[in-house]
């Protein structure tokens, strides 16, 4: 039996571009991935949609013994011959344990491998513009960490070596700022050294506080900055941009309207790239909470007759993304290319699954100015098709197996011929444990994109805590409601923008509330 191998993956501080190529490269391949807290939405949506995915969330405060638990999760994987990535925050080998897991490998006689990355350490004074060795200001930097695994406060260091050091970087020091600070001033460091704390560097979330070695600590106090946040102490934290103690970037916060929030997706997030980039582009958090699955059919069916028959149709309509992938599919799979769409017309629900068409080099023709099935059976009725005398409409209709058949009735109703053809099937299942811990932590809205993840979600009970349910349209929003669930949000038009548009919108006027 083929053996696996461990890979040691840095994932970089926050900003998902700050992974490395060939970091990268290890994470799409893996069978299997086991990420910390920190690790970023969008990097664990660059795995196969069938590698496994283990949160191990140690957090401040977790038992140690996770970390053999851990360690034996990477080898009993490997030795099944799966290729495993430890995905960690930063880079592995930074207060992050990665030796350990390394020992642990080489001990049960599996190869593991590092793929280094860009410490937080770095990251978040650069982040600010504070370079720690900025000439005339600092020609050395420690790294230190504010939490020993004994204590639970900070390892026993030579505090007058550390007060000699240019500039003292502090890692986990969250909660053992003001010790390390009177620890620094007593081992004779100036009290009114420059200090700058920042909060989730390189993220959508990052701030950042200054101050002095004597009020750091309150200063972060104040601002209510959380964790996870580096300290930087030394002449070298004067760069920091931003006098003021509390930089909230306002001009930011009104061009980013959710940052601070955390917003759950139901969708399946292989095909909801745009929702997830424009939700982050606004400044959320997103929390893959997928509760429904796309499976493609691996055999022959019904659309396989039908497009042997394209001839019999004038039109082919898209109603979802899926419906697009799914007929593509099937047309490779029997030997053809989009040569044998030539002369077809083509209808498109919405712009994203004009943009999927897109991505294959086709033009859709019509898309409906709102996103329904009404409109998009109008649509194709008012658009000039194939005139000869006596001619209707012949619409093929690739869909999924719950998708609603409001097109094709619509179509029939007025004369047309509409064919509907199974390209994929819909299943319904459970979101992966770390998501469902992060519904149960809270979120400030859950985003539903159709009524089968509406009632999913309904039926596993998973109900968040005062979260605005948010409907992508009116028929999923009619889904919420019909399954006792309050519909919070539906925005005008149903579409990804309007949506994250809608949500930005409400928030801040619940935030002008409170
Ligand atoms: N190996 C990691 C550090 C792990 S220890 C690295 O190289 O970055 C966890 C600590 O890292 C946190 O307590 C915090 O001090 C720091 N940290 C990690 N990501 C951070 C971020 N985006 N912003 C600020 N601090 C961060």
């Amino acid at each position: 039996m083929k053996t696996g191998r461990v890979t040691l993956v840095g994932a970089g501080p926050g900003d998902p571009g700050l992974l490395t190529l060939k970091g990268l490269r290890h994470l799409r391949r893996a069978d299997v991935i086991l990420y910390d807290r920190l690790a970023s939405d969008a990097l664990l949506r660059q795995a196969r949609p069938d590698a496994e995915l283990i949160a191990v969330g140690k957090s401040p405060g977790d038992p140690l013994g996770r970390q053999e638990e851990i360690n034996d999760i990477l080898v009993e994987r490997a030795k099944r011959g799966l290729r495993v990535v430890r995905l960690k925050g930063g880079d592995p080998f930074v207060f992050g344990r990665g030796r350990e897991e390394v020992n642990a490998c080489a001990a049960a006689g599996v190869s593991c491998h590092v793929v280094p990355g860009i410490s937080s350490a770095l990251a978040a004074p650069a982040s600010i513009g504070v370079s720690l060795t900025h000439r005339g200001a600092a020609n050395a930097f420690v790294v230190i960490t504010g939490r020993s695994s004994r204590s639970g406060g900070p390892p026993e260091y030579d505090w007058e070596a550390l007060a000699k050091i240019d500039a003292v970087v502090i890692l986990m020091g969250h909660a053992s700022l003001a010790d390390i600070a009177a620890k620094l001033i007593s081992g004779g460091r100036a009290a009114d050294t420059p200090a700058v704390s920042v909060e989730s560097a390189t993220t959508s979330c990052q701030r950042h506080v200054t101050g002095i070695l004597a009020n750091i600590a309150a200063c972060v106090a104040d601002a209510g900055l959380r964790n996870p946040i580096v300290t930087v102490v030394g002449e070298v934290a004067r760069m920091a941009r931003g006098e003021a103690s509390h930089v909230e970037h306002p001009q930011r916060a009104r061009r980013k309207p959710l940052v601070g929030r955390r917003i759950a997706v139901t969708r399946a997030s292989s095909s909801s790239d745009e929702l997830f980039r424009l939700l982050r582009l606004a400044g959320a958090e997103t929390i893959a909470c997928p509760l429904i699955r796309a499976v493609y059919p691996s055999e022959a069916g019904d659309a396989d007759s039908a497009l042997r028959r394209l001839r019999d149709f004038n039109w082919i309509a898209f109603t979802s993304m899926h419906g697009v992938e799914g007929f593509w599919r099937r047309l490779k799979w029997s030997g053809c290319d989009a040569r044998s769409l030539a002369g077809l017309r083509i209808a498109a629900i919405g712009p994203a699954t004009a943009a999927a068409l897109h991505r294959r080099g086709l033009v859709a023709d019509v898309t409906p100015p709102t996103f329904t099935g009404r409109d998009l059976a109008r649509a194709i009725l008012e658009a000039p098709h194939d005139r000869r005398p006596g001619s209707s409409a012949r619409v093929l209709c690739p869909r999924g197996n719950l998708a609603r058949t409001e097109l094709e009735s619509e179509l029939r109703r007025a004369g047309a011929i509409a064919e509907p053809v199974e390209v994929y099937r819909t299943e319904l299942i459970e979101p992966p444990a770390a998501a469902a811990a992060e519904l149960a932590r809270g979120v400030d809205a859950v985003v539903f994109c159709s009524p089968s993840a509406a009632r999913q979600y309904a039926t596993l009970g998973l109900s968040g805590r005062e979260a605005i349910l948010a409907a992508l349209g009116p028929t999923t929003a009619a889904a919420l409601t019909e399954a006792g669930l309050p519909c919070g949000l539906v925005p005008e038009s149903a579409d990804v923008r309007a949506l994250v548009a809608a949500l930005g919108e409400r928030l801040r006027h619940e935030e002008a509330l409170t």
